[in-house]
């Protein structure tokens, strides 16, 4: 499946743990040259080096999406080690819970800087190298909270998501020309490293609410992104996908009664 990755060349933010990490361990395996990034080093190249045993191709930057430099070096850095950029995988995200009536505009700022500006970043310092190739794949991770849904304590979070799916919207039709496409992920709850901070109790509840009634696994999430990415996927552009083991389909409790 998906054979027309094999040697494209492919950067995941936030790829050191997590959704991005599973992102990057996939597209190593489908014979791309991944680009791992997040902002600490080490964690990175352990991602690289799991890559690498398992027979693919890896580097390792050190870098912050909320940083306008950071994101330019990630893409010099990609363009030099591997020789251009083919696919982004825009997915370092932060989920900090904050109820509306604690919530300050540090908090607010932080979540929408790295989740939305973040990717807007990631993809400007991308742009030009897929321009020079005249061709190119972006994949966000927005969610189901805020596009779909809304969950107490993340206002800001989904402000951040819902705004990545109108980032996306006026980006693929001014990008469509020059054969670039722009798509979305929508996971639902995926067992991460930083879901399990949010504790046993909101995992155990979340569950509850999924009719598949198990947490996602990063390899959904990333054969998703593969599929965005493929050449079979050439003429989808501005369009997301949702991966939530039907989470959001229940209309009551009811629905998930046995
Ligand atoms: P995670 O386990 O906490 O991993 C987050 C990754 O992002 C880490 O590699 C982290 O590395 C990196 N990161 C965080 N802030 C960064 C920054 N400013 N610059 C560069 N890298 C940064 O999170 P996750 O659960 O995999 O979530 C990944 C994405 O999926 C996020 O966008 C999240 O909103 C989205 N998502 C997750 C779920 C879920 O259930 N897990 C559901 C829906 C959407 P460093 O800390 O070293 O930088």
């Amino acid at each position: 499946m998906f054979k027309s990755l094999r040697g494209r060349t492919v950067i995941v933010t936030g790829s050191s743990k997590g959704i991005g990490r599973g992102i990057a361990l996939r597209f190593g395996l489908a014979g791309c040259q991944v680009l791992v990034v997040s902002r600490k080093l080490f964690d990175g190249q352990a991602v690289v080096a799991e890559i690498v045993a398992a027979g693919g191709k890896a580097a390792a930057v050190a870098a912050d999406v909320t940083r306008h430099a950071d994101m330019e070096a990630m893409a010099r850095t990609a363009v030099e080690v591997f020789g251009g950029i083919d696919i982004l995988c825009a997915n370092a995200g932060i989920f900090p819970a904050a109820k509306l009536d604690a919530m300050t505009e540090a908090d607010f700022d932080l979540v929408v800087d790295t989740n939305l500006k973040g990717a807007f970043l990631s993809v400007s310092a991308c742009l030009p190298a897929m321009r020079a190739k005249k061709q190119g794949r972006i994949i966000l991770t927005s969610s189901i909270t805020g596009p779909v849904t809304g969950l107490p304590g993340w206002a800001h979070y989904g402000a951040s998501k819902a705004g990545l799916l109108g980032f996306m919207r006026t980006a693929a039709i001014e990008l469509a020309p020059q054969g670039i496409t722009i798509n979305a992920v929508l996971p639902g709850n995926i067992a991460t490293e930083g879901l399990a901070d949010l504790g046993g109790d909101y995992i155990q509840k979340m569950t509850a609410s999924i009719p598949m009634r198990r947490l996602g696994s990063v390899v959904d999430i990333a054969n998703a992104a593969l599929y965005f990415a493929s050449d079979e996927a050439a003429y989808v552009t501005g369009q997301s996908l949702v991966v939530d083991g039907g989470q959001i389909l229940p209309e009551s409790l009811a629905a998930l009664e046995p």
